[in-house]
This record gives C-alpha cells, sequence and structure tokens, in this order.
C-alpha cells in the first residue's frame, strides 16, 4: 500500500490501475469511482479499504469507458519478474491515458479525428486573443492557430478537441473564458503548471522535442506567444506517453513540426453555423446519421474519412485549390474503372498515420505492422494507375517519390511477416520460417522433437542392442530411456539412473538432457527472438515516420476526391463554376442530405442572388412550406461548391465566400443558461458585425423570440441592415409586412413557397416563386395538424375579424412610406392603436358587475363595425 500511495500521489487526478497479479486492483477513492461509472464489485481488504479490480486482459474495455466518461486512467504494471523481486516487486506507471492523449486502436473512432489543444491567451482580461496548439498524438499532426478573441469558441468548436489544456489559475478555479469554451464544445478541461507554458521553458522543450538548433524553421520567433502553448501541449504529450523516461527519451518522433495556420486560407464557419447546418452532427440527437457529412461521406480508408470532416469544416477560400480538386473529382466521376480500380486499392490500406503513432510510442502490434506493409504495397499498383493523369499529377508525383523507400519497408514486412499474424507478440508466429536461422532453430526444435526422439531411440537400441529400449517422456520427469529389467545389464556407464519402475529402468544421458534442455526452452527462445525481430522492423518502420505520413496525406486526400467522384455519379451531382464575383446561380438545387432521403419526391428549386438578382431574398411561405429547407440548401451547396465536391444541382455557379452565417432558429433549446432570443440577437450581432459583401447569409425567422412588434422591428431593421452591407442573403420571415420592403429596393426580392389551395385544404408543392404572399395558411397548417374542428372554425371567425385592419392597410402604408424606422414604426404604431383596445384597457375589471361586462363588450363589437360577429 505504500508503493501505491506513491503512485497515487503522482497520478492524484488520474484512477490508478494498479497491477497485481492477473488483475489491476483500484483503492480508496478509485475504486468507489470505478464501483459506480463501470459497476465493478466492491470489495473490502482487512484493512478497511475498498477495493475493486478487473482481470488485466479486460483492462482496455474498463478504461475506454471510463475515458468516455471524462475520467483519466493511469497504468501501473509490474516491471519485474515476480520470482525475481526481493520483498515488494518493482512496478511503475507506464502509460497514462486521457481523452486527449489516446493512440489505441480500441479507444479510437476510426472516422474522428482525436485532437488534443492547448490555449493560451494572449493578453491580459476579456478581450483577449488567443493562440491554440492543436495536436493529434494518433498521427502526429501539429498546428498552431492565431485566432480572434470573438471567435475562439468557433475555431474551437471547428477543431473539436476532446482535451483542452489551460493554465492553472492560483485558486484552481476554472476561468469563466475557459469555462464558456468547455460548455459550448463540451470537451475536457485540464489545468497545467504555468511553468509548462513559459517562454524560456517552452523554447526548450520545442527544440528537444524536434532535435534543432532554432524553431526560425518552423516559423516561430523566440517570443512568439505561440510557443507556450505549443510546448504546454508537447510536453504533455510527453508526460503521459513516457511518465518515467527523462527528457530525452521522451521525444515523440512521429510528432510533426508545428505548422502555423494563419486561418484566412478558409471559408470562415462559425460554431452556430457548424451546428444549425448540420455540418458534422445534426442538432436534435448529436450523432453524424442525418448531417452532411454522414450525406457525403464516400471514403473508403478512416484517413479520408477523418479529413472528409476537416474539409467540410475548413472549406477553401482559394479558387486555385478548388479547382485542383474539383479537376481530380472529375476525373474519378467520369472514369468508373479508374475509380473502381483505386477503390480496390484503397480496400487495402488500412489507417497507417495512426499505427506510425502507435509504431512511435511503442504500442504497435504484429498486426500493426502487416497491415502497415499490405497498405504500403499498394504504391506500385497505385501509383501506376494514376500515372499520366494530368488532373492527378501532384498525387502521382507523391506516390512516385514514395515508391522506393517505402516499396522496400513493404517488400520486407511481406518477406518476414506471415500474412496472418497473431493478436500478440507472446502468441508467436508474427515472422515466417527460414527469414531467421536463430528462430528456424528455435521453431525446429519444438516441431522436430518427436523425428529426434525417434531417431535417437533408434541408435541407441542399435548400439546397445536393446531392441525394446524406448525414448519416452513424462511431465514430471522429462525425457528418460526405458529399459525394462531384463536388459538392465547391457546398459552402458553413460546412461544415469533416473527411476525405477516395476519392471523397467529409467535413464537419462548428458545428450537426452542437453536436447530436453534445448526443447523447454525452445518455446520461450522462439517468442523472445520474435519480439527482438519485431523491435527492429518496427525501428526500421519507424525510421520512415516521415515518408509513411506523406503517404498517409496522399492516400487521405486521394480518397476524399475519389469519395466526391462516385458521390457526383451517384446523386447526379454537378461541377459548380467558381467565380470572384459574389454571386449565387444555382439551378434545380437540392438539399443534400434531405435529396438522398426524399430521392424522387423531393422538389428541387432555382436560387439567384447577387448581380442584377439583388442580394437579399426574401422568403416568405405558410409554416412547413419548405422554407428553412431551401435557405440551409443555398448555405450547404455554397459550402460544398468550396470543399472542391460538386454540388446537388443542374447546374451551378457560386462565387467564392469569405464566410457563411446562418441564424436558423434553435427552437425553445437554452444555451448557456441565456434565453432563446438572447442567443438569437447574439448571433444576429455577430453576423452584422463581421459579413462583408463576400459573406452568404441565412437568416431563418428571426424575431421570434419576443413580442410581435419588437420582432418585426428588428426583423425589419436587420434587413436593412444586411441590405446595406451587401452579403448574399436568404431570410425567410413570417412577417409578411417585411416583404414591403423590395417595393423600393432594387437589391432586396420577394420569393414565396407556392401551395396548392384545395377547397379549404392546402397542399405543399415545395416550389420557390417569385414574389410575395399574403397568406400564411396557418390555419390549414393547424387543421392538417389535427387541432379540433371548433377551434380552427374559430380562428377563421377572428381571422377575418382581424385581416381588415392588418394587410391590405398595412401593406399599403408601409409601400408609400420613406424608408425611415419612424415611419415604419408608425405603421405598426397605427394598427397597435385600434380604439378597440383602448376601451379595453380602460376596464377595471374589479369593479366590473357581469351586467356591465356585458355592455362593455357589445360597445366593443359596435366600435369594431362588425356588430354581428358572434353576436349570439
Ligand atoms: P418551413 O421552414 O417552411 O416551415 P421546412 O423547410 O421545415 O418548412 O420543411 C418542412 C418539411 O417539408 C421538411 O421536413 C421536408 O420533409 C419537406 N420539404 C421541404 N422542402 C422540400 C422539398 N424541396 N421537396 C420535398 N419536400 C420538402
Ligand atoms: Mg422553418
Amino acid at each position: 500500500m505504500r508503493q501505491y500511495r506513491r503512485f497515487k500521489a503522482q497520478h492524484p487526478e488520474c484512477v490508478l490501475f494498479f497491477r497485481m497479479g492477473d488483475f489491476y486492483e483500484m483503492f480508496d477513492e478509485d475504486a468507489k469511482t470505478v464501483h459506480e461509472v463501470l459497476g465493478l464489485t466492491l470489495t473490502q481488504r482487512s484493512t478497511g479499504i475498498p477495493m475493486a479490480g478487473v482481470p488485466h486482459h479486460a483492462a482496455e474495455n474498463y478504461i475506454a469507458r471510463l475515458l468516455g466518461q471524462g475520467y483519466r486512467v493511469a497504468v501501473c504494471d509490474q516491471i519485474q519478474d515476480p520470482k525475481d523481486a526481493k520483498g515488494v516487486v518493482d512496478r511503475a506507471v507506464t502509460r497514462v491515458l486521457t481523452p486527449g492523449t489516446l493512440v489505441d486502436e480500441s479507444l479510437l473512432d476510426e472516422a474522428a479525428s482525436n485532437h488534443l489543444a492547448a490555449i493560451a491567451f494572449t493578453e491580459a482580461g476579456d478581450d483577449s486573443a488567443a493562440v491554440i496548439a492543436v495536436a493529434e498524438l494518433s498521427t502526429g499532426h501539429f498546428v498552431l492557430r492565431d485566432v480572434r478573441a470573438d471567435q475562439i469558441i468557433d475555431e474551437v468548436a471547428r477543431l473539436g478537441p476532446t482535451e483542452l489544456l489551460y493554465v492553472e489559475t492560483a485558486d484552481r478555479s476554472v476561468p469563466p473564458r475557459v469555462a464558456a469554451i468547455r460548455d459550448a464544445v463540451g470537451c475536457v478541461l485540464t489545468a497545467r503548471p504555468t511553468w509548462t507554458y513559459r517562454q524560456a521553458e517552452a523554447r526548450e522543450v520545442l527544440i528537444r522535442q524536434f532535435n534543432v538548433h532554432s524553431l526560425a524553421g518552423f516559423g516561430l520567433e523566440d517570443d512568439d506567444p505561440a510557443l507556450g502553448p505549443a510546448a504546454a501541449l508537447v510536453y504533455y504529450l510527453q508526460e503521459t506517453q513516457h511518465p518515467d523516461a527523462s527528457d530525452e527519451d521522451a521525444r515523440l518522433a512521429h510528432l510533426r513540426p508545428p505548422r502555423r495556420d494563419p486561418g484566412d486560407r478558409y471559408v470562415t464557419i462559425d460554431h452556430a453555423t457548424l451546428r444549425s447546418l448540420e455540418i458534422e452532427r445534426t442538432m436534435r440527437s448529436g450523432d453524424t446519421a442525418g448531417s452532411l457529412l454522414d450525406a457525403v461521406q464516400n471514403a473508403r480508408t478512416a484517413m479520408g474519412k477523418r479529413l472528409l470532416r476537416e474539409w467540410l469544416c475548413y472549406p477553401q477560400r482559394d479558387r486555385s485549390v478548388i479547382e485542383a480538386r474539383q479537376h481530380a473529382v472529375e476525373v474519378f466521376r467520369a472514369d468508373d474503372a479508374l475509380a473502381t480500380t483505386v477503390s480496390e486499392h484503397f480496400s487495402a490500406i488500412h489507417d497507417v498515420a495512426r499505427i506510425v503513432g502507435r509504431l512511435a510510442v511503442g504500442r504497435a502490434f504484429p498486426r500493426d505492422l502487416v497491415a502497415l506493409g499490405r497498405s504500403l504495397g499498394t504504391i506500385e499498383p497505385l501509383a501506376d494507375s494514376i500515372t499520366d493523369i494530368p488532373a492527378l499529377a501532384p498525387w502521382a508525383t507523391t506516390l512516385d517519390e514514395l515508391r522506393e523507400p517505402l516499396g522496400e519497408l513493404a517488400a520486407t514486412i511481406d518477406r518476414l511477416c506471415d500474412d496472418d499474424p497473431p493478436a500478440h507478440l507472446r502468441e508467436g508466429g508474427l515472422f515466417r520460417d527460414g527469414i531467421d536461422a536463430e528462430l528456424d532453430e528455435a521453431r525446429g526444435l519444438q516441431r522436430d522433437a518427436g523425428a529426434w526422439l525417434a531417431e535417437y531411440q533408434q541408435t541407441l537400441s542399435d548400439t546397445t542392442q536393446i531392441p525394446s529400449l524406448k525414448v519416452g517422456f513424462n511431465k514430471v520427469f522429462g525425457y528418460y530411456i526405458e529399459v525394462t529389467h531384463t536388459h538392465t545389464s547391457k546398459v552402458p556407464d553413460t546412461f544415469t539412473r533416473k527411476q525405477t519402475l516395476k519392471n523397467a529402468e529409467r535413464y537419462i544421458t548428458p545428450e537426452l538432457k542437453t536436447f530436453e534442455d534445448k526443447v523447454t526452452t525452445a518455446d520461450s527462445r522462439a517468442i523472445e527472438r520474435e519480439k527482438q525481430l519485431f523491435e527492429n522492423l518496427c525501428a526500421d518502420a519507424h525510421a520512415e515516420t516521415t515518408t509513411i505520413g506523406l503517404f498517409a496525406d496522399c492516400i487521405a486526400e486521394l480518397d476524399v476526391l475519389r469519395g466526391f467522384g462516385e458521390l457526383a455519379r451517384m446523386h447526379r451531382y454537378v461541377r459548380p463554376t467558381i467565380v470572384d464575383e459574389p454571386i449565387i446561380d444555382i439551378q434545380q438545387g437540392r438539399h443534400p442530405v434531405l435529396d438522398q432521403r426524399l430521392a424522387d419526391r423531393f422538389v428541387p428549386n432555382d436560387s439567384e442572388l447577387g448581380e442584377n438578382h439583388g442580394h437579399l431574398a426574401l422568403i416568405t411561405g405558410p409554416n412547413m412550406a419548405g422554407k428553412s429547407t431551401y435557405i440551409r440548401q443555398v448555405a450547404l451547396i455554397v459550402l460544398l461548391a468550396h470543399t472542391g465536391s460538386f454540388v446537388p444541382a443542374d447546374r451551378a455557379t457560386i462565387g467564392l465566400t469569405d464566410r457563411i452565417f446562418t441564424r436558423i432558429g434553435a427552437s425553445d433549446e437554452l444555451h448557456l443558461g441565456q434565453s432563446t432570443f438572447m442567443v438569437e440577437m447574439t448571433e444576429m450581432a455577430n453576423i452584422l458585425h463581421h459579413a462583408t459583401d463576400r459573406s452568404v447569409v441565412v437568416l431563418d425567422e428571426l424575431g421570434r423570440g419576443t413580442s410581435t412588434l419588437d420582432g418585426l422591428s428588428l426583423a425589419w431593421a436587420i434587413a436593412e441592415s444586411m441590405d446595406g452591407i451587401g452579403s448574399r442573403t436568404l431570410f425567410a420571415t413570417h412577417y409578411h409586412e417585411l416583404t414591403t420592403l423590395a417595393d423600393d429596393r432594387d437589391s432586396v426580392r420577394n420569393l414565396h413557397v407556392a401551395v396548392r389551395e384545395w377547397g379549404d385544404d392546402i397542399v405543399f408543392v415545395y416550389r420557390i416563386m417569385p414574389g410575395r404572399t399574403d397568406r400564411s395558411y396557418g390555419i390549414h397548417v393547424a387543421q392538417l395538424a389535427g387541432v379540433p374542428r371548433s377551434t380552427i372554425d374559430r380562428a377563421k371567425a377572428l381571422l377575418d375579424t382581424l385581416t381588415v385592419q392588418t394587410s391590405e392597410e398595412g401593406r399599403r402604408r408601409a409601400a408609400q412610406s420613406a424608408p425611415t424606422a419612424a415611419d415604419q414604426l408608425d405603421l405598426f404604431t397605427t394598427y397597435a392603436e385600434h380604439p378597440a383596445l383602448a376601451t379595453l384597457r380602460s376596464i377595471d375589471l374589479n369593479a366590473l358587475t357581469p351586467l356591465d361586462a356585458f355592455d362593455k363588450i357589445r360597445a366593443v363589437l359596435a366600435s369594431l363595425d362588425r356588430p354581428d360577429t358572434d353576436a349570439e
């Protein structure tokens, strides 16, 4: 327990898995934790200490579940053979597992990157900018990003780390701006000591890690604010991977030098947009299924799957990059045979990016090596199949350069390793026969023991002239020579007596003894030799870390592009023309997700914005008519176009876009403890501050969270502002009054969703038409939804009385009014101050008798000019 407490004290923030024989045991608070979280049985040692344990071979599964719940785990192993121990066996913490530092295949989702991030705020106060260092230990990717203060949450959300490091505060509290990130993004927070962030040490840590003299080569000055978080991250990785190693040994060879990413190469997508466009997961369930990512995911390899997510979250703003991708997509779309061949090669490619990571931290398995060999074996045929295709030249060139170094490694692995390797080295059988004399001998002894014994028996029997002489084996006494009593006189001196039976004697010879020793140790010698060979081969592979990394990147890209080609072919996507002018021209566009779900039942629509079509479209129409679907569809097509993918449409021209903004009603969801309306206005403020004439903005039902008049006024003013900014804007609204904006503004267009009336019913046809609607068909929709007939009838009657004062008069007035705020407000004020309301307001309910009430109502009705409504 003293030893245990020592390790526990070194890793107080971890659940400590303490190896005891065949079990990992947890004690004290840790035992209670695993009891609660994993349902393990709690026992007590004689000393009264709570304890719980798991069999060592099942530990991974339990560790995975703990990590899934946000816990950290330290694994303390026995590092000495218990037979050699004098007293307590030596132990050491061999691994620290945290959500952001995983490398084991069983603990990771192959389709999702597992990012660890470290943040540092570059100025004091709440208004500061930040530097974020992001790495993925499993693949070695390492990027530094500078982020403006108001985009920190957006950026962290896009990066999607599972764990975020921040500088520990004096009182150990979580700073509010860090807590805000966690609440929005849902990552685990890890406080780190201040010194791990300090500039002077930071430089040292990075120089040692990357084995360089200066960091200038990475574009990092000695006083660069990015040094802090970069080093804090590296140090944390080293600490978790090599808890006991010296600084020199703790280097992570596969971690790539940090790449400084200025971020201005991408279309900005903020947190709200990422969520509301359901780019990587749906809002309702939070699952990938139903998201854009899911709809366009066609990658074959794990690396391609992860890269696709990145491309969707980081669309390109550089036309040449987009077009280069498009050319490649077109090749795969058009050339069926090529696409098929390439796909077949991809299905043989394993997750080499992560295999390299496991090799680097010494957690690779035999199957990883074989998988690596097989994957690298595709370079040759893959390079051959895409060579001479101009659009694929960049990738063909890379593969060509990798042919030699990696082809050799692939051949070596293939030559040395069995096609069907064991899961663990201890099972033996990773290496082929005939590749290593020592291994062959060890295995030969095991295998050929029978033949040797038979031959030995024959020789002895001949030389001693004892025909019945037998050589045998028994578990207790080992190998022996058995001679019946009748013949014992012929036994030579070289035989030593071992055992006497009823009618025979058993002997041993020095020769047989040697053989016995060899055979019994052969098994462990073979395993030992395989281990050595494995380490050598891992070292060979490890030496190619950088080139394998290049291969992984190249395959990931080709795979996504091939997937885009397949997508275009399967779902009839077209190549969008990318232009510099801020326009959108989509013919017969479809919503990528609903298009696949509804297939033929999905109704395509055109969208034209910018240039002479006006840049602000106001979309009105009844509930459920398809407004939200339509405006999201446009945003998604714009986004897809910037990834290099083709788009679901018959034809599309998309102008380069700097940001995509969406403000889409988050229904009544509570967010960060703010009210829906507050969230809505915060997001709107962000849009108004940052949208440009190069942006695409999608606004859905703005102003719902407040009173009608407030909402309408805000929606109106916001529409005017957006018009002024000149972003390509789609604004779906239930405020029909807004449509008058188009009357005297050329840049504003009205669209409506057509519905067909069918007697008393309506039918949705999901077609977007120019012009406005005057009717919202709310009552029809309520009827469709099954609201009782009597309520519907009453609503209809009320609608008739109200219509008189609103739309007709309102529209006439608004159309005449100059677009000054005061005038527009006047329009609503008039409506609000109908005399009937004044009468109602004057009523003092406490002083009203039922008879008086009746009189008042009669008076109100009279003033409405409709004395017979509801008179009965
Ligand atoms: P609104 O925002 O006008 O209330 P939605 O866009 O939410 O309407 O659409 C409601 C439903 O109508 C969608 O869930 C979808 O099933 C269907 N829908 C919308 N647009 C289309 C379309 N273009 N083709 C076919 N069905 C559609
Ligand atoms: Mg809607």
